[in-house]
């Protein structure tokens, strides 16, 4: 403990530079300690996070009901594998069908195992239940995507940094342009497509947002070829974007009570990050029964999935989602804060645009994709008490806790136009 409580950030760094692999290029802060929207350096400098974990951390730092449901079922049992049954599961499995609105889950632990789960059960579902012929079977994706780093996953990949030298890869994927309506029809006239995947919004390329009615018309496009429409809502979901989910059409409502049919149902949807509220890795593959019952024992598992830990932390992580109106919340914030960075656009030649919806929104610095203007304001936003991340080259993502008050935005928004106005190349 001695070590612990002697560690300077400048102590920490190096212990990861000499001991890490070096596959991250992380801000040079170092945090210890997190509460809501804020968190502390180990030298007890206070920052509010605009990144939370990627969207991981929407209900916010440590939130007590997530923890205590954690440090409660941790005193009783943390995993059995699936080889037996447990309490939990099956609890978890209901709470999370209906608060979405499908038949089943199949849980498993990260992101990227849940987008190679639902490949896998859409190649499946494509040679049982549409016909394919054998190995046969094509997923459609979009360029610039990012749906995880594992082989089959950056065969999706168009992003030389994430696929270089890491082949031979998974044959089967056909990419085409996002947000080009007219590249997936095209597409879609191969009677061996099984699915088309893709994020409502692609949250790593910069945070693209496409057409108003893009995502609703490729999903009445797979509709009427017989092609699974799988939903990437990892960082998208769970309240990020102003609803539960992003692809619960594209209308201004943020009424939770609004008892309209969603325009766009995926056939697959694909849930982490949040769904534990960054408190421990929980992802969850969610399709009705005529898709999950190709899934037969043996077909697929994970040790770790579906353990009663992550049920516990995910069941309490989705109530605070619904009982504190978080998707209401990063709905009225995310307006609010894209009208002021506007107002800032008028101001400062430094920021050219701002795009997102609800809280994932991004900047685009106007400056070169490979300077590194975006990496020096993220730095000067540090020293001002505010952490974000560049995410390729010029282009700043803000995403903060989605538990975050209006009066913190306005003092968040503060800190963001003081280092604007301020900053010198
Ligand atoms: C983060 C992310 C993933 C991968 O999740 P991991 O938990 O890092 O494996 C997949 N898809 C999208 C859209 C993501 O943002």
């Amino acid at each position: 403990m001695a070590v612990l409580q002697e560690m300077t950030s400048q102590h920490a760094i190096e212990l990861e530079n000499q001991y890490g692999a070096h596959n991250y290029h992380p801000l040079p802060v170092v945090l210890s300690r997190g509460e809501g929207v804020y968190v502390w350096d180990v030298e007890g400098n206070k920052y509010y996070d605009f990144l939370s974990a990627y969207s991981a951390v929407n209900q916010g730092h440590c939130h007590p009901k997530i923890i205590n449901a954690l440090k409660e079922q941790a005193e009783k049992l943390t995993l059995t594998s699936r080889a037996f049954y447990n309490d939990m599961l099956g609890q978890y499995e209901k709470f999370a069908t209906e608060f979405f609105g499908f038949d089943k889950l199949l849980p498993m632990n990260t992101g990227a195992e849940a987008v190679e789960t639902a490949l896998k059960l859409a190649r499946k579902w494509g040679y049982e239940k549409k016909g394919i012929p054998t190995d046969q079977a094509k997923i459609i994706v979009c360029e610039n995507n990012f749906h995880g780093r594992t082989i089959s996953i950056i065969s999706a990949s168009n992003d030389p940094l994430a696929t270089e030298n890491f082949g031979p890869f998974t044959p089967g994927i056909v990419s085409i342009g996002y947000n080009d309506i007219n590249a997936l029809e095209e597409a879609l006239k191969d009677e061996n497509v099984a699915a088309f995947l893709v994020e409502p919004i692609q949250g790593e390329a910069g945070v693209y947002v496409p057409d108003e009615n893009y995502i609703k018309e490729a999903f009445q496009l797979c509709k009427s070829k017989n092609v699974l429409f799988i939903a990437d809502e990892v960082q998208t979901g769970i309240a990020r974007t102003g609803r539960l989910l992003a692809t619960c059409g594209n209308c201004s409502c943020s009424d939770k009570n609004c008892s309209k049919e969603p325009e766009v149902k995926p056939d697959i949807l694909i849930l982490g990050k949040a769904i534990s509220g960054g408190v421990f890795p929980v992802s969850a593959v969610l399709a009705n029964n005529e898709i999950m019952e190709v899934i037969r024992p043996g077909n697929h598992g994970s040790t770790f999935g579906g353990n009663p830990l992550a049920c516990a932390v995910a069941m309490a992580a989705l109530e605070v989602v619904r009982d504190e109106e978080l998707a209401e919340n990063a709905f009225i914030l995310g307006k609010i804060f894209r009208n002021e960075m506007e107002k800032l656009i008028q101001e400062s030649d430094l920021v050219r645009l701002v795009r997102g919806k609800g809280l994932l929104n991004a900047i685009v610095i106007n400056d070169s994709e490979d300077s590194s203007t975006a990496w020096n304001i993220c730095v000067a936003l540090k020293d001002n008490g505010l952490l974000a991340k560049p995410t390729h080259g010029n282009i700043i993502r803000f995403a903060p806790p989605l538990v975050m008050t209006e009066e913190q935005l306005h003092e968040c928004v503060g800190i963001i136009r003081k280092t604007i106005l301020e900053f010198r190349k």
